[in-house]
């Protein structure tokens, strides 16, 4: 199957694109959506390695934006929090969905 870099999902029945896995749903192992076209549940599960390599991902641009966004906060640096906590979901959200896209049934 050809790897798309899109966050829209294809029904695999129907072939309705368009869809989105929802932001709080891309975060977890398993996600599902009722497609638009055909009602039949389109699920996506990542394995094992895959969920892992998503948490470890998250975990890093956690600790990594969280002490950016926590140490400007404290001195004050508005524009470099907002900064940080823009580009920890730019960077953990389109990727997420794009992976459970990937991987839609
Ligand atoms: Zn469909």
């Amino acid at each position: 199957m050809k790897f798309r870099f899109s966050t829209r999902v294809t029904c695999p029945s129907c072939g309705v694109d368009g869809q989105t896995f929802s932001a709080s749903q891309c975060l977890t192992r398993t996600c599902s959506i009722s497609c638009i076209g055909c009602k039949k549940t389109i699920t996506s599960k990542l394995s094992l390695v895959e969920y892992l390599a998503l948490v470890v991902y998250i975990h890093v641009l956690t600790i990594a934006l969280g002490a950016t966004l926590l140490f400007s906060l404290l001195s004050g640096n508005w524009f470099v929090a907002a900064a940080a906590a823009a580009l920890f979901f730019f960077l953990v959200i389109p990727p997420a969905q794009i992976w459970h896209a990937n991987r839609a049934r």
